[in-house]
């Protein structure tokens, strides 16, 4: 048995996630670790996600739905978003991270506090236990003005890596030593972003550029930038703060993190941990998704080679132009290697795919073209041994722990900052030029998958591989954390 907890009544653990598809997934895996040491969960959905959440279950191959009411002591509650519908021209408030920011300053925190009222009033009819702790996404931080008023302590997860957020805690530092705001648009092209940042602890070969790319603005009042200090500002007053990162991966920063706020805990890589509990399976296969997955991503992928094809996914944000969607696509058919090519109905600027026909001529029963696929799957599928990615945390921690190098094409937010541990820190992955070709893209592919570097960057994302499984089974370093921070913060009494 899993669980730490010895009393009869359950801990109430509430979780809420920032209402994007990554956030929610890694918010989704510490409820579900939560869940197995013993606790009730409620895990808080905006009643958009939720909507989608229900329907991408109800389509999912055994239509899962009635997983979500039948897990015993995990349950899911709404709040609205206060964001428009998405219109008629597809146009997804949802997926505009100014909009959700601002509306998770201004409009979140009163229907939250409605929720917790609610779950008192149930817990008084003995419905539910009594709420005895806040699990809230960093990029959250109304959550934590709920938990005073309540007197209920409060961990953060911040679901990116340790890098990024030491980044973000350095903010007002580089604004101090007047390296931001960009004095100009010039800045982004005349050779500014290489200015080295070497006194951020753990980071001392950083450059600007590698930063998180909410510093790339010539504007003092940037709401993202305002945005981003807020929250590293408000981390402070949470009792703890846990991480989806591990000590062998990014020691030095967490170490200076943790110089830094009042308590921090690397408990990651999520992807490694088991989720599975003898009494309760169905927990197992209760997944996140927002969107419906493409099942015959992973029976196509049975019929190839092992370790034989790139998967490509730019995760769920990225949105790329219509001309880069071909150089990828021509890159990728040049390089005569299998590939599965994960492109979401609202990836490509303006709406509409268009792979000419004669690209489809020429992949045919080579590449395979989904809306969305389950990707811890299709990365721990043998027959896939390259990962082409937009370096979100989630994908990256994701291939590491699948054991897949990666070619790495940035989009924004903390990706730099991801890519540049994978190429340069790490060595487990290769950067393309923001500005990609097809020829390059050919010669990258081949260089990742068949080439003397790709197999340096395969044993390289191999060892990770093994060190993040030692660290999150019994006796690991992450799996310590997480029943220390469980003990220390979240189990002790006020
Ligand atoms: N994901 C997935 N299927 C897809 C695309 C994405 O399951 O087709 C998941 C992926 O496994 C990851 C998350 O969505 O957990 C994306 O998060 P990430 O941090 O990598 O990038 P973001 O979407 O936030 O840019």
């Amino acid at each position: 048995m899993n669980s730490i907890i010895e009393s009869n009544r359950k801990p109430h653990a509430v979780l809420t996630p920032y209402p994007l598809q990554g956030h929610i997934n890694a918010v989704f895996k510490l409820a579900k670790l939560l869940h197995l040491r013993g606790f009730h969960i409620t895990f808080v959905h905006t009643e958009y996600n939720y909507k989608r959440f229900l329907k991408s279950m109800a389509m999912s191959p055994n239509n899962n739905n009635h997983l979500i009411h039948s897990i015993p002591h995990f349950r899911f509650e709404t709040i609205p978003d206060g964001l428009p519908h998405p219109d008629d021209n597809g146009n997804d408030h949802n997926q505009d991270l100014l909009a959700l920011c601002d509306s998770v300053r201004n409009k979140f925190l009163a229907p939250f506090r409605n929720l917790l009222a609610k779950l008192i009033d149930l817990a008084s009819a003995g419905a539910v236990p009594p709420v005895s702790c806040l699990v809230s996404d960093g990029t959250m931080p109304f959550t934590i003005q709920a938990a005073q008023d309540l007197g209920l302590p409060i961990l953060l997860l911040f679901p990116s890596a340790a890098s990024s957020f030491l980044s973000a805690m350095h903010f007002r530092t580089l604004i101090h030593k007047g390296l931001i705001p960009l004095k100009d648009e010039s800045c982004l092209t005349n050779g500014y972003l290489e200015t080295k940042v070497d006194w951020i602890p753990g980071m001392k070969n950083f450059r600007l550029k590698d930063l998180p790319d909410f510093i790339r603005t010539t504007d003092p009042n940037d709401p993202m930038l305002q945005f981003l200090m807020e929250l590293t500002d408000k981390a402070h007053n949470a009792n703890a703060v846990v991480l989806n990162t591990f000590d062998e991966l990014e020691g030095e920063v967490v170490n200076a993190l943790s110089s830094m706020l009042p308590a921090v805990y690397t408990i990651g890589p999520f992807p490694s941990f088991s989720y599975h509990n003898p009494e309760d399976q169905q927990l197992e296969i209760l997944g996140s998704n927002l969107w419906k997955e493409d099942t015959v991503c992973l029976e196509w992928l049975d019929s190839k080679e092992p370790r034989s094809v790139i998967y490509v996914n730019f995760g769920s944000i990225t949105v790329i132009s219509p001309e880069k969607l071909s150089e990828f696509a021509w890159g990728l058919a040049n390089s005569k290697k299998p590939f599965l090519w994960i492109i979401r109905p609202d990836l490509v600027i303006g709406g509409s795919v268009v792979l000419s026909p004669e690209f489809v001529d020429e992949t045919q029963g080579r590449g395979l073209i989904a809306s969305w696929c389950n990707q811890e799957q299709v990365l721990n599928h043998p027959s896939v041994g390259g990962f082409l990615t937009h370096c979100g945390w989630n994908s990256t921690t994701e291939s590491v722990c699948a054991g897949v190098p990666m070619l790495c094409w940035p989009f924004f937010a903390d990706q730099p900052t991801n890519c540049r541990n994978i190429c340069n820190e790490w060595g487990i992955g290769i950067e393309i030029n923001n500005d990609v070709k097809r020829k390059d893209l050919e010669n990258l592919v081949n260089e990742l998958m068949v080439g003397e570097k790709g197999k340096k960057m395969r044993q390289k994302v191999m060892e990770l591989k093994k060190k993040a499984e030692e660290v999150t089974r019994p006796g690991g370093s992450s799996y310590m954390n997480l029943d220390k921070v469980i003990k220390e913060v979240l189990l002790k009494e006020n």
